[in-house]
């Protein structure tokens, strides 16, 4: 496209995208199980209008926007309610799981240097299964990352013991998840963190989307064990807000034991021909309308609004469990939030995706072992029995040797 010489009427030009989204996989009927956290018409409504109240606002000027400041604080003093931050916890919100991640990386980083570690080449210590941003994070900061084998009890957690053997003077975090991606198995967070303790390690838990579902699903009654501030060693956070937070996309919180680890966060300068600049996370300039709109989700929906969605979630992954195991599928490890994994004996995973594609369904996959993914959502209650019976009828056409023409085995 070239730019218009003479701009369109709005009227038109939506039209034009509304048209383009018209080829989009349907995930307001809830067919996607990856990308899209749908938590109903209302939530989306509401994210759309707190987003616009604050949306040129700029949330890299606390002082010009003492609104915005003031919202993160808060949003932050929440997420550390739910993840039983100590007296004197803080954190951020960022852009994203990503963002998160990588400050939080930066973070140790600083850090341990702060503390006497050589700067020779650091390293990370992470389960094969953590997620692959911390990868890009340390390509950016030339990290080596030790990618641990998991336990090989059929658990999917990460194993605390090949992790401790991984670990030597320049490793300046290890990780665990809660949950990992692609299984959606909480790793033994208690376990890493002794081992943190012993070696005197930052202990750094990716709950990127498990942060604000797992403490929910606790309060309904399931057997949640102990992954965030309440186990010592755990030095900081990741959670993401744009996932089951249920808030608009570009907002995830970073958070820290103490403001002694956080002060290795923020960059400042002074040294250069501009106003001296503070920028706590990787952004420079920060959308208003992301922290606008996280804070009022949060706000709206409540503990008991939480509460509600994530035992529906629950509920449904319950279902679907039920659903594959009758279909002869395997569940991957026993999955406790809202992502599940599970593989058939006898058919081929990528063939099932691809049915499952023809049939409008967009989900994710996991390599190791080869299974069908999904990241669950309010949404799916609506639709759970739509997707196993789509799912037999792909089960059977993959088993007798459906050769249709396949989409492409990858999402993204
Ligand atoms: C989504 C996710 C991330 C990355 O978050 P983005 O917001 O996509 O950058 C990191 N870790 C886990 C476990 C995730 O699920």
């Amino acid at each position: 496209m070239q730019m218009p010489a003479e701009g369109r009427p709005w009227d038109e030009v939506r039209a034009d995208m509304l048209a383009r989204g018209a080829g989009d996989v349907a995930w307001r009927d809830g067919k996607t199980a990856v990308y899209v956290f749908n938590a109903g018409e209302d939530v989306h409504a509401l994210q759309h209008e707190a987003y616009g109240l604050f949306m040129a606002e700029n949330g890299l000027g606390p002082l010009a926007f003492p609104s915005l400041a003031q919202m993160e604080k808060d949003v932050i003093s929440m997420a550390l309610g739910l993840l039983h931050g100590p007296e004197g916890s803080t954190g951020a919100i960022t852009s994203g799981g990503t963002d998160s991640i990588t400050m939080a990386i930066k973070t140790a980083r600083d850090y341990a240097r702060a503390k006497g570690m050589a700067k020779d080449r650091h390293n990370i210590v992470i389960p094969r299964s953590g997620h692959l941003a911390f990868h890009k994070a340390a390509l950016l900061m030339d990290i080596e990352i030790r990618s641990v084998p998991l336990k090989t009890d059929g658990s999917y957690e990460a194993d605390p013991a090949a992790m401790a053997a991984a670990i030597d003077g320049a490793t300046i975090m290890m990780v665990g998840s809660a949950p990992n991606f692609p299984h959606g198995i909480i790793d033994p967070i208690a376990e890493l963190g002794k081992i943190a303790e012993e070696k005197d390690v930052w202990l750094h838990v990716d709950a990127c989307v498990g942060g604000y579902f797992a403490p929910f699903a606790r309060m309904n009654g399931v057997p949640v064990p102990d992954f965030d501030f309440a186990i010592p060693a755990v030095k900081s956070i990741s959670a993401d807000l744009h996932k089951y937070g249920y808030c608009a996309k570009g907002a995830s919180t970073v958070l820290f034991r103490s403001v002694d680890l956080y002060k290795h966060m923020p960059f400042s300068l002074s040294e250069w021909s501009g106003a001296p600049m503070k920028t706590p996370t990787l952004a420079g300039t920060r959308p208003g309308g992301a922290i606008s709109a996280a804070w009022a989700v949060m706000n709206v929906l409540g503990i008991s609004g939480y509460r509600e969605k994530q035992g529906l979630v629950c509920q449904t992954r319950e279902r679907i469990e039920a659903g594959v195991n009758a279909l002869g599928f395997e569940v991957l490890g026993k999955p406790l939030l809202g992502l599940v994994a599970f593989r058939h004996p006898q058919a081929d995973t990528l063939a099932l995706y691809s049915a499952m594609r023809q049939r409008g369904w967009f989900t994710s996959f996991t390599v190791e072992p080869p299974s069908l993914h999904l990241m669950l959502s309010p949404k799916h209650a609506e639709v759970a029995d739509d997707y196993l019976a789509d799912l037999a009828a792909s089960l059977e056409a993959v088993k007798a040797g459906d050769t249709a023409p396949k989409v492409e085995a990858r999402y993204s």
